[in-house]
């Protein structure tokens, strides 16, 4: 936990040192106030849907078969070693059950136990994260709940009350598992929803795209609605088949969470694109491709000019928002085909196959001006940032990737050498770069926002 230092003004007010030292309160005051809103509206609710629901020895012991089968993938998730960023981890198999089953207070119930595990069982972090996520979920399954059971039961308080043996019921009717998928959906759609908000409005820059719509996800969310959805109907039949359901859960959870790992080792966590392993490895592969294929291929390094100062400037954490975002300009400047990578520290790397030099000195222009374009704020001052580019050509630089890196790593120095913020190929001469004005790039340099060495 971050230690705040108490000012002395405050030192006669003890509780608002006390709270200080909660991570939560040094976030923005909005998300304290989303926080605080989620996790209030679920103790109300909870408390007001509590004075209603009759207590049935029937529900509880589903409710505690549920726990049990959740509690069982938390520690077969601890088993495999969960990837850190976990996303998705098949736990809406038992969250659907209890939406479906049980009335809608045992949804606001059910994460309370299981996120407690997965704080101690799993990893330990911010405290107000893990129960933000909880709120979540909760909040979720009781909207959508209560819409399933309003439904079945034609009316809201007879939603609060309903049985489960009504329940199982229509469940197993074709509509009633129609029915059930929409308000599953709406479960997904909601956890989401808030999740991105309150994504969006924590430190951490994210676009709403890149936090709503992210094909794999939405996939994975469907897989998880559908084995809700069938173990719910196999705990409506009866308790003991949750025994059935138990080790497909736990085999789709492994193999989830396996994939998550693999990806996890193949990509560099800050930016999200591949590390220096794995693009090293892909950039080989396409690279003796072009050779077979007699085709040209360009490799970038690009390296972010002063990022040491962005960093004494406005801090480390700002320093990997700068990072991230520079990582996705230059994923939607480059083609589908080309592969970007972080090479490490502030240094980016992408293999371009089929482009000549030409080619490779226009896309790498295009990053070089996108990049320098591109406002970021921290606080009240607007920050930019510049690039400067390397291109090394295939036969014509190098004639593997060993060779491409060097003579791509000669060119950054060049860039550097010659003023930063330009694309620069290893060689010195006026008609190395297609289009550059000879003289080299010292006096083109002195504008505040400096052309590149190249100029198509
Ligand atoms: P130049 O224009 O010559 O490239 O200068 P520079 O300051 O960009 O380069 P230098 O090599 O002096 O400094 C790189 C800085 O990048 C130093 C290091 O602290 C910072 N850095 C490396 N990795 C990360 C990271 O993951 N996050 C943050 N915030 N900073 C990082
Ligand atoms: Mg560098
Ligand atoms: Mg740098």
């Amino acid at each position: 936990m971050a230690v705040t230092q108490c000012p002395v003004t405050d030192r006669e007010r003890p509780w608002i040192c006390w709270l200080r030292r909660w991570p939560l309160f040094n976030q923005s005051r909005l998300l304290i106030c989303f926080v605080g809103a989620a996790i209030g509206g679920v103790v109300l609710l909870l408390a007001a849907a509590a004075t209603v629901t009759p207590v049935r020895t029937e529900e509880i012991t589903t409710f505690a078969a549920l726990v049990l089968g959740a509690g069982l993938c938390v520690e077969a998730m601890r088993r495999l070693g969960p990837p850190s960023g976990l996303t998705r981890d098949l736990l809406g198999a038992w969250w659907f059950p209890t939406v479906l089953l049980l009335p809608p207070m045992y949804s606001l119930l059910v994460p309370i136990p299981v996120y407690v595990l997965l704080q101690l069982r799993i990893r330990r972090t911010v405290v107000h994260r893990r129960v933000f996520n909880a709120a979540s979920v909760a909040l979720s399954g009781f909207v959508s709940s209560l819409l399933f059971h309003a439904v079945l039961a034609d009316g809201l308080y007879p939603a609060l009350v309903l049985s489960q043996q009504s329940v199982a019921t229509s469940l197993v009717d074709g509509p009633g598992v129609l029915l059930a998928l929409l308000c599953c959906a709406v479960f997904t759609v909601l956890n989401t929803g808030i999740m991105a908000v309150a994504v969006h409005v924590s430190a951490v820059h994210s676009s709403w795209n890149r936090l709503l719509w992210d094909r794999e996800a939405v996939m994975i969310d469907g897989v998880e609605l559908c084995v809700g959805i069938t173990v719910a109907i196999l705990s409506a039949l009866s308790a003991l088949f949750l025994l059935i359901a138990l080790p497909p859960v736990l085999l789709l959870q492994r193999s989830l969470l396996f994939q998550q790992l693999q990806t996890a080792a193949r990509t560099d966590p800050k930016t999200g694109l591949l590390n220096a392993a794995t693009w090293e490895y892909v950039a080989e592969a396409e690279l003796s491709r072009a050779v077979q294929d007699q085709r040209s291929a360009a490799v970038l390094i690009i390296d972010i000019d002063h990022f040491k100062r962005v960093n004494d400037t406005y801090g480390h954490l700002f320093g990997d928002h700068v990072l991230l975002s520079v990582a996705s300009t230059l994923t939607h400047q480059l083609r589908s085909s080309d592969t970007l990578g972080r090479f490490g520290g502030e240094e980016f790397v992408a293999l371009l196959p089929g482009a000549d030099t030409a080619e490779a000195c226009r896309a790498a222009e295009r990053l070089r001006s996108r990049v320098g374009r591109m406002g970021m704020r921290a606080g009240d001052s607007g920050v930019s940032v510049t690039i400067s580019v390397g291109v090394a050509l295939l036969s014509v630089h190098g004639q593997d990737l060993v060779g491409l890196l060097a003579a791509a790593d000669l060119a950054v120095y060049r860039a550097k050498d010659n003023g930063r913020n330009r694309v620069c190929l290893p060689v010195t001469g006026p008609s190395t770069i297609p289009g550059q004005r000879s003289g080299g790039g010292e006096e083109l340099q002195k504008s505040g926002h400096p052309p590149s060495l190249y100029e198509p």
